[in-house]
């Protein structure tokens, strides 16, 4: 077992750094054990950082660089977390619950945000607009200054890459809030600043209660830039403290995504599709494929060959599935687990029925086994809203307009799936979906090239993609008389 040392501190102008807000004990989710201590940050803290970042920014000593300078830094902090992933992963399963393996996939995720962001540091230009003779005129791209980003518990590595390198690519420092149930293996990121000569300040890292230290980041009147990816209540707390300063946000909240399945849907390769959906880290993504839509011809067929591969996951220590395959750790903690068991326990109240699994598993730490769900209706509350686990409702439909319906059924619009061999069906689905992103023929089929976030109540701003840069930029427009 990998050693983990005792107390994880904040990292404050390039600087290791205890918390006004005393220790956190971080939890093991397979256990249940203490793992480790993380120091908390106050709000004096909280000042702390954003001055570090607010000084770097004034003295332009990241954001004057020549964005190739930039962008290789950037790339070779993702190289670093590569270096080191052996050494991290274990951290991760052992904070998060997840497999080794998918630890190992999510630290390659983080790393791959630093490589294409890195990349795209030389591609913020400008454009010349025309005004007629006697007059020249163009924009540029100016950096925000300080980007606050407060990450969730569900990845909190690729979390945290996704928005830190896209900041930084562009030249805006970074106060990150980690997450409380999660911490420690954000420090990988203090460490590749250091390795790869990051400026003082243009990272800080600080972990804290989100109504304190969370609270009062998002509150400060120093900072630029707000990102946010977590519940609706907190995004919504959150936008409030940005509107009062008058500074942007993005918000990535919850959803409760559906993949409708035709007929003529490849069903072997679904079921892969499912796998991947709902179960992979324990169906804890704000974009899992947390609702099947299937044409009522095909549902019982449908339903057999995903509880078939449901039962097929063997549900452990993360620390006990070091390679891919058929396996799903633990929840996050306690109160998620109760959370998710009393969600399916209300379904069932209402008609539902649990065809495998639903129940907790008898052991230390926070287990529910790989749950499907079938005779859900729109209607009743697992139908609507997000459950954050391990379990997959299933609901019928006959005609296509009556599946788009139901699909649209919820205040959430992250992510739609249409599954079909018919690409004029395709394509009406994707015009229809009310979700910023659909895939067809595979869940998941995006990457860190493709903008991903939500429409309704899963947010506003997209993250990924080239579309991510322009959250930490302003554009200014230089119009210019010739004499
Ligand atoms: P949360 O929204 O409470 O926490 C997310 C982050 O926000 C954490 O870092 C937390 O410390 C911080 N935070 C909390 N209150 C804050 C405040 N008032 N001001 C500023 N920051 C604050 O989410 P949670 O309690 O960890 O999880 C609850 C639900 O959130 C989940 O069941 C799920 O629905 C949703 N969630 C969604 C995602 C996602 O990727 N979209 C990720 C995690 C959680």
């Amino acid at each position: 077992m990998t050693d983990i040392p005792g107390l994880w501190q904040n990292f404050i102008g390039g600087n290791f750094v205890g918390g006004g807000a005393g220790r956190l004990d971080v939890l093991d989710p397979a256990t249940g054990e203490k793992l480790a201590e993380q120091a908390l940050a106050d709000a004096t803290d909280v000042d702390r950082a954003v001055s570090a970042a607010k000084a770097l920014s004034e003295h332009r000593a990241w954001s004057g660089l020549r964005p190739v300078e930039r962008g290789r830094i950037v790339r070779r902090m993702g190289d670093y977390l590569l270096d080191r992933i052996d050494e991290i992963a274990p951290i991760l399963t052992r904070e998060a619950g997840k497999p080794l393996w998918e630890a190992k996939l999510e630290i390659e995720g983080a790393a791959r945000y630093f490589e294409y962001y890195g990349n795209q540091a030389e591609t913020m230009e400008g454009r010349s607009i025309p005004l007629g003779d006697g007059y020249f005129d163009f924009t540029t791209h100016i950096p925000f200054g300080v980007s606050a980003q407060i990450i969730p518990w569900n990845y909190p590595m690729e979390m945290t890459a996704r928005s830190v390198s896209a900041a930084l690519a562009v030249g805006c420092s970074v106060v990150v809030k980690t997450p409380e149930l999660d911490p420690l293996t954000n420090r990988f990121f203090a460490d590749a600043a250091i390795a790869c000569d990051l400026p003082s300040g243009a990272l800080n890292i600080i972990c804290g209660l989100g109504k304190d230290a969370g609270a009062a980041l998002a509150a400060h009147p120093e900072v630029n830039q707000i990102v946010f990816t977590g519940s609706v209540p907190t995004g919504a707390a959150i936008a409030t403290a940005a509107a009062q300063n008058v500074v942007p946000c993005v918000l990535e909240l919850g959803g409760k995504s559906a993949a409708i399945v035709h007929d003529d849907a490849d069903l072997d390769s679904f079921l892969s599709d499912v796998r991947w959906g709902i179960y992979f880290n324990a169906g804890q993504v704000c974009s899992a494929m947390s609702r099947v839509i299937v044409q009522e011809t095909i549902h019982d067929k449908l339903v057999d060959g995903i509880v078939a591969m449901a039962e097929t996951l063997q549900v452990g220590n993360g620390m006990d599935f070091p390679d891919f395959g058929s396996n799903m750790g633990a929840m996050i903690s306690e109160n998620q687990c109760q959370r998710a068991c009393g969600m399916v326990s209300e379904a069932e109240r209402e008609g539902a029925r649990a065809a495998t699994g639903g129940r907790r598993l008898n052991r230390p730490g926070y287990f529910l086994e790989p749950t499907v769900l079938t005779d859900v209706t729109p209607q009743m509350a697992i139908a609507r809203d997000e459950v954050f686990g391990p379990v997959l409702s299933v609901l019928k439909f006959s005609t296509e307009d009556e599946a788009i319906n139901i699909a649209n059924a919820t205040p959430y619009g992250l992510v739609g799936g249409v599954f079909t061999a018919d690409i004029d069906r395709a394509m009406r689905a994707a015009d229809r979906l009310r979700a910023g992103q659909v895939f067809v023929n595979e869940w998941y089929a995006g990457g860190v090239e493709t903008p991903f976030g939500g429409f309704g109540q899963s947010g506003y701003g997209r993250e990924k993609g080239r579309e991510a840069l322009l959250n930490y930029v302003q554009t200014k427009n230089v119009a210019i008389k010739l004499r």
